[in-house]
């Protein structure tokens, strides 16, 4: 293939903007906030669940307090009852078993009531915990958030930057010729690279040292003669920087 020397040389411009927008397109992908959101989001599911455990153990002890209070009420309401048919007077037998009843309602109530304090005091420390969860889910959330923040600026500056060098790539590949720039795309689809300066009898894609036969070959190709790497069949662009 033939290309003027001075496109072969806007050839490695070509590149440079390709490399970057390569470069753009990995940072990207390697955000170090988007690992951050991946652990602060794993750390979320896991608080989640034990938010719900917290809640869980409240809620029981709620219903069993919500259990001895109606259990407490009702031996309330039968003291009541007692108590009135006692006032109303009656037989002795009568009045001793009305008595013997009431004082083991008494008994009755004075154990439902030391459990339901028990469970009262179960129910402060499970609150506690919950409300504890509570606060480092909330911590996490607001980690989330400002790693999301962070990471939609990063992306509205890569944005900026892509859409800079893109428009930039448009007229610089629409100046070289068609076959030139087809044969550096396809060089580039696959290693990134399509061309590369050669200097100090390197090839600039590869690093590879060329000598003698190799040497003397890049050296009596006619200047718009497109050089090819043997290793890595890059195109080699001379220059003045080349040292030939
Ligand atoms: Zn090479």
């Amino acid at each position: 293939m033939k290309a003027s020397p001075e496109a072969q040389r806007r050839l490695l411009d070509l590149q440079a903007v390709d490399t970057a927008l390569a470069q753009l397109a990995h940072r990207r992908k390697s955000l170090p906030e988007l690992a951050e959101i991946d652990t602060v989001a794993r750390e979320l599911s896991a608080l989640e669940d034990e938010r719900v455990r917290a809640q869980v153990a409240v809620d029981d002890l709620d219903r069993d307090i919500s259990r001895f209070e109606k259990d407490i009420e009702q031996v309330r309401q039968r003291k009541d009852r007692d108590q009135k048919r006692l006032d109303a007077g009656g037989a002795l037998r009568e009045i001793e078993g009305l008595q013997h009843e009431l004082a083991t309602l008494n008994r009755r109530q004075s154990e439902l009531e030391d459990s339901e304090l028990e469970l009262m005091e179960q129910r402060e420390s499970a609150e506690s915990t919950l409300n504890e969860v509570r606060g480092r889910l909330a911590a996490a959330q607001e980690r989330r958030a400002e790693a999301e923040r962070r990471r939609d600026e990063a992306l509205a500056d890569i944005a900026k930057e892509h859409e800079f060098k893109t428009s930039s790539r448009g007229p610089l590949a629409a100046d070289l010729p068609a076959d030139l720039v087809a044969l550096y795309d396809k060089i580039r689809l696959d290693s990134g690279l399509g061309a590369a300066l050669f200097r100090s009898g390197r090839c600039g894609g590869c690093r590879i040292e060329l000598y003698g036969a190799d040497l003397a070959r890049v050296k009596a190709a006619a200047a718009d003669d497109v050089v090819r790497c043997e290793e890595c069949r890059r195109i080699m662009v001379r220059t003045a920087e080349s040292g030939l």
